[in-house]
């Protein structure tokens, strides 16, 4: 199998249901674009309530026989899985990058980290293992369990096709349920790529299902009583939505949302491999993670030493289509998200901020319709700024002087997100203070993306998290499965006559 027809022939973008290809019931059609031309690729058929509708009953239909598999061969379809995004890597990078836009190794490793979510779910027979008390009083024992949920959704950002689906649907399978994914419209087609993997791979009809669309599907979603469960990745405002919406109607929901996240540069780091750190997190995937450094916080004297070679980094960067092998950076998803990330840059310098490196009107030749921007560096960003309160989602990194490290933490702790962080230091001392007193989700040392590996858990505080659960590694576990517990007697052990006082140990 190579890439998927409807990929490689331009054809329509469908939804897939009960194992299988399913066209919209209604009219509704959004045009897919290639970002780095411009040019619009494919079509997407957008989901009615009535699409969502039937796909919800494909995966009732199918839950209970998948739930009643046994989890060893629940993760053998996920190992056979496995197998195949392995074969087949690179063709979903290709496919993200014809959609995304971001450069092909970035879309290489994305995959990678999707990988190792399919790789964590692998083990779920051992992950699934309730715990036991013998004689928790006499003659009696109590165990607990966790059984599955029933069809279960997650709608997903443009930012990650591949990776923030399977931050939710490997884990959701292996745990038994069944899946309703709902991605970005910007960037379906690999969604329905993996679909045939999952059935290629042995995953019965129905058990994994894809509702491709808008507010439509969501909505739709989200009012349907056998829906148990939504994961949500994406803006802020649609995840407060999400999870007040959900939680109306009964759902359990988690809902991660945007992020503006601070590296702070202390006096005593390593100067250069900061440098190298800010470029490749304000810059890579052109600024588009939820992970991306948005804010160099330039502690002391600092600024004065980073700031003209950060800048000839910015100019210096290789901005193209992501196809070709050296880019470093590649298109912005829309045209719309360009326009609003330039609008940005308009705003910060009427709010005072000094732009050192203007990216607006970039032009890539040979590709003048595509959506490109350059790297854009701001200094002298305040507090009171928007381009420093908001998301902007873009290549541009906005640098804020502070005096020493009691500021830089008082600042980021004020911040109304809490997704990513990092500090740069030699001081171990203060790099323990830093992960201790820091009021943010995911913390790191010299290191500036910090995206906890597969069994640990991903998830921000504030304002980038709604719901206390974080998403894959063990808290997954428990988002996609209810426990039970379970008490036994057995007569001979039981002694005669009704007991009207609460049941003690004995
Ligand atoms: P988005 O919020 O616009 O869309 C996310 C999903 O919600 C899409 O599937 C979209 O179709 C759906 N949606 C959009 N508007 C809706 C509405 N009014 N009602 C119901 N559903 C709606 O986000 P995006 O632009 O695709 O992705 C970028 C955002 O995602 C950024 O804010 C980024 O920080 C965030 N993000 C967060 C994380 C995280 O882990 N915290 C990870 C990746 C991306």
């Amino acid at each position: 199998m190579g890439a998927p027809e409807a990929f490689t022939a331009s054809t329509d973008i469908t939804h897939w249901m009960g194992g299988q290809r399913v066209a919209s019931s209604g009219a509704r059609r959004q045009a897919v674009y290639n970002p780095a031309t411009g040019a619009v690729a494919r079509q997407l058929h957008l989901a009615e309530t009535a699409d969502v509708h039937a796909a919800v009953a494909r995966a009732q239909t199918a839950f209970p026989a998948w739930a009643d598999t046994p989890p060893i061969r629940r993760a053998r379809v996920m190992n056979q899985f496995l197998a195949l995004v392995n074969q087949y890597k690179d063709t979903l990078a290709a496919m993200i990058t014809a959609e995304h836009g971001k450069v092909f190794t970035d879309a290489q490793g994305e995959v990678m980290r999707g990988v190792e979510i399919i790789e964590f779910a692998c083990g779920i027979p051992h992950l699934l293992k309730g715990d036991y008390t013998d004689q928790v009083s006499t003659g009696i024992d109590n165990w607990t369990l966790r059984q599955p949920l029933g069809v279960v959704a997650g709608v997903t950002p443009f930012n990650f096709p591949v990776m923030v689906p399977c931050w939710m649907f490997p884990v959701a399978l292996a745990s038994g349920n069944a899946f309703i994914l709902k991605p970005s419209e910007r960037d379906p087609s690999p969604s329905l790529f993996m679909a045939e993997l999952l059935k290629q791979a042995g995953l019965p009809d129905g058990v994994f299902n894809v509702v491709q669309g808008d507010k439509v599907a969501v909505d739709a979603l989200l009012a349907h009583d056998d829906v148990k469960a939504l994961s949500f990745v994406g803006s802020t405002p649609i995840a407060q939505y999400i999870y007040e919406a959900g939680a109306r109607n009964g759902k359990r929901v988690q809902a991660l949302g945007g992020a503006k996240n601070h590296m702070v540069v202390m006096p005593d780091a390593d100067i250069d491999q900061a440098v190298d750190a800010l470029v490749g997190a304000g810059y890579g995937s052109a600024g588009e993670r939820c992970m991306a450094i948005s804010v160099a916080v330039l502690v002391g004297d600092v600024a004065d030493k980073v700031i003209p070679t950060l800048a000839e980094r910015a100019r210096a960067l290789k901005i193209k289509n992501g196809m070709e092998l050296d880019a470093e950076m590649g298109p912005i998803v829309t045209r719309e998200a360009r326009d609003r990330i330039e609008g940005y840059i308009k705003l910060g310098v009427e709010e005072g901020a000094t732009l050192v490196v203007d990216g607006r009107g970039f032009k890539v030749p040979g590709h003048e319709n595509g959506f490109f921007t350059g790297g854009t560096l701001f200094d002298h960003v305040t507090p009171s700024m928007r381009i420093y309160q908001e998301e902007i989602f873009g290549p541009v990194l906005g640098c804020v002087r502070v005096p020493d490290f009691g500021a830089a933490v008082e600042l980021i702790n004020a911040h109304e997100f809490g997704n990513g962080v990092a500090c740069f230091t030699s001081d171990g001392n203060v790099a323990r203070e830093f992960a201790r007193r820091i009021q943010v989700g995911m913390v790191g040392i010299n290191m500036p993306i910090p995206v906890p590996m597969a069994w640990h858990g991903f998830g921000g505080w504030k304002k980038s998290l709604f719901g206390d659960m974080h998403a894959y590694g063990e808290e997954s576990i428990r988002f996609y499965t209810k426990q039970k517990s379970v008490m036994q007697r057995w007569s001979a052990s039981v002694g005669k006559g009704a007991e009207f006082v609460m049941p003690t140990a004995k």
